[in-house]
Parts: C-alpha cells; structure tokens; sequence
C-alpha cells in the first residue's frame, strides 16, 4: 500500500511542430481520467527536448532531460523536427531514436484502430504492428558506438543491417503474448526471399517462437506484398511482428488506412519502462495553428497508462485508460473530429470535448 498521493511520476516531453500543442491535450485528458476513476493523480515532470532546448542548452536532448528520466518508468515524448535543426544536430541520431536506444525500449507498440465515425480507407481495421526497435536495418540505432553508416568516399555511402536472435526472440514473444490477449494471429513481416540471412533469420526465430504459443495462428508475408494485402484487407490481420524499418513504414501506412496518421497511437518499452509517442512525427506544415489531430497523442498516453497499470498491478490505471480511449471514441462518434478525419474541431476544442465527456461520468471505461 502507498501513502504517496501521487504514487507515480511521468515526464513530459513537447517536443517540436505540433508536439506542444497535442501533449499538454493529453496530460489533461490523463488528469481527468485519473479523477474520474478515483485514482491517484500522476505527478508530471516537464522536461526540455527538441529545438527550445538546442536554444537553451546546446543539445536537442540535454543530459539533465536523460538523467531525469532514467529515475522514471514513464513518459510522455511529443514528435521532433530533427530534420529542422542546425548542424551538427541534424546530422546525429535524433532524440527519439537515442532514448529508445539508451533505454532499450525494444518493442515499439503500434496499434491501427479505425473509429465507427471517421472515414478509414479498409473500415473494420484493429490490427497492431509490434516492430523491433534496436536493430534492423535502420543502421544509426544498430551499434555500440558510431551510427552505423559510414562513407568511405564522398562518393560511396554503406549501411548495415543488423539481426541477433535473442533480439528477435524477445519481440517475437512481445507480439505472441500479445496476440494471445487479442485474437490470436500473428503475421510475420520480412523479406527473406531476397535478404536470406538477415530478414531470414528474423521470420524463422519467429516462427520458431511461435511453437510456444500452439493457439496463436501464424503466417508470414513478404513487406512488398503486405503493403497491398492492408490496402486490400487490413481488417483480417491481427498482430504483426516486423524489423525496425519494415515497421515504421508499415505504421504510417496503417494508421493512414484506419482513418489518419493523426490516430495512429504507439508505445515504445522495455520491461521496466515505457514511452508514450504518436506513430506521426512533428508536422510542421500544420503547427501552431490549432489543426493537428491530437488523437494520437491521446491514445498513446492511454497505453501508458494501462502498461503502467500491468506493470504495477494498478487496476486504477487500467481503467482511466480504457476511459481514455471510449472518450476519445464518443467525442468522434458525436461528429467532434479534426478536419483529417473529416471534421472542423480545433486541437484545443476536441481535447475539451474529450475532456468534459470524461469527467461528466456519462462514459465508463
Ligand atoms: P517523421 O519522419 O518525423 O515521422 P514525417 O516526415 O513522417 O515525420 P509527419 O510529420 O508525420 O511526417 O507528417 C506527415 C503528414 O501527416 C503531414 O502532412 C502532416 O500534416 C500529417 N500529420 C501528421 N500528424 C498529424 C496530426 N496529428 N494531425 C493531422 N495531420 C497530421
């Protein structure tokens, strides 16, 4: 039993573009939620990242923001425009990827829901893409030291891909547990006809994987192929499990086919920890200006909570997030969306909807 009354602490990262904008929408809605439940609230720690904090400190990622959150086991990360900033950032590993990589949040958790009022390109979607997060071939997170890329002329470039079976291994078994607590189908995305030992090794450790779990269907799909198969018939998959680069493509594409990248939502973890951020990034053409769909950021903050509330046997947090979401879900079916998904509500104005629907006590989680 805790005496703390606010038993937990989360740090809060805005971010860049649209990132302070959909994040303080969030941390509301989480605080009303909480309330609703009669949990304890959550202490929040804003912490600096991104272009304001190259201006105040030198660094997109300041040492004192790493030391932070290395004393917690959540936080809320908004998107980064590490694309914008000046030399030499631009040219380093970009926040993100260096806090799942310092924190070896390995599983990047990405579910693709299409909501009943909101145009979707394939309706009935509810699928989630588990993609391994350290290796791959996304060759600036993959090594110790260095990025991963090299060029040995400024005429030559080379990355490198990189797969080990205990990292597959563990995010196989990320995705079968996860398909076991949903509708048992896991699809394994790789291109092994062509890579055959890299993108072979990682469809065939999961398949070994998929031994332990006889009740869980599996299949595997070529990336190229899959593409078309969620175009065609997103609504018949279930867990897919895929490398790093294969997973962040796949994202964007089945957030857009549920509905909008804009309510496409995601964890990254680890076992002891979890990070909150939008599958979007920091959309600069539409920042500042009250347009950006904060669903994302919304429902990924929900699955902090109800990985929070696994982690530490809470079922109080359990139940703000499944609150979370049917807000979220009644606010849309009440025609309150953002104009991606086919609305007029402002940023601000759909997080109060949210908000009120949520603390009026006419919604159960
Ligand atoms: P990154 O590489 O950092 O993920 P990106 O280049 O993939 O970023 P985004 O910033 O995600 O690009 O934007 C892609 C498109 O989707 C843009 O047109 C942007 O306006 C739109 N978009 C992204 N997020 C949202 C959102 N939350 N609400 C509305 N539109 C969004």
């Amino acid at each position: 039993m805790t005496t703390h009354p606010n038993p937990y602490r989360l740090g809060v990262l805005a971010g860049d573009g649209i990132g302070p904008e959909i994040v303080p929408v969030s941390v509301r809605i989480v605080d009303a939620a909480l309330d609703a439940v009669g949990a304890a609230g959550i202490e929040w720690l804003p912490l600096p990242l991104g272009r304001a904090a190259i201006d105040e400190f030198g660094s997109p990622l300041p040492d004192g923001t790493l030391r932070t959150l290395a004393e917690l086991d959540g936080w809320l990360l908004g998107p980064h425009d590490s694309a914008a900033y000046p030399q030499p950032h631009r040219s380093r590993l970009n926040p993100s990827g260096t806090i799942r990589k310092h924190f070896d949040l390995f599983a990047n958790i990405r579910p693709a829901k299409a909501f009943e009022a909101a145009k979707a390109i394939v309706p009935g979607t509810d699928l989630v893409i588990v993609r391994e997060n350290t290796q791959g071939f996304y060759a600036d997170r993959n090594t110790h030291t260095g990025t991963g890329e090299f060029m040995p002329t400024p005429d030559v470039a080379i990355a490198h891909g990189i797969f080990t079976r205990e990292a597959v291994e563990r995010i196989a078994h990320v995705a079968f547990d996860l398909a076991r607590r949903r509708r048992n189908k896991v699809t394994i995305v790789h291109k092994a006809n062509v890579l055959q030992l890299t993108s072979g090794l990682f469809r065939d450790v999961c398949r070994q994987v998929a031994e332990q779990y006889p009740e869980v269907a599996v299949d595997d799909q070529h990336i190229d192929a899959m593409t078309v198969h969620l175009l065609r018939r997103a609504d018949e998959f279930d867990v897919i499990v895929t490398e790093n680069m294969f997973g962040d493509i796949l994202s964007d594409l089945t957030g857009e086919i549920a509905g909008s990248l804009g309510i496409a939502p995601a964890i990254n973890a680890s076992h002891e920890r979890a990070m909150a951020q939008a599958a979007h990034g920091a959309a600069p053409d539409i920042a500042g200006r009250d347009l950006a769909n904060p669903v994302a950021m919304i429902l990924s903050s929900a699955m902090l909570l109800d990985w929070l509330g696994t982690r530490h046997s809470d079922d109080a947090l359990r139940r703000a997030a499944r609150l979370v979401e049917s807000g979220v879900a009644r606010t849309i079916r009440r025609g309150i969306a953002t104009a991606d998904i086919g609305g007029s509500a402002t940023t601000s104005g759909f997080g109060t909807a949210v908000t009120e629907a949520i603390a009026s006590g006419e919604i159960r989680g």
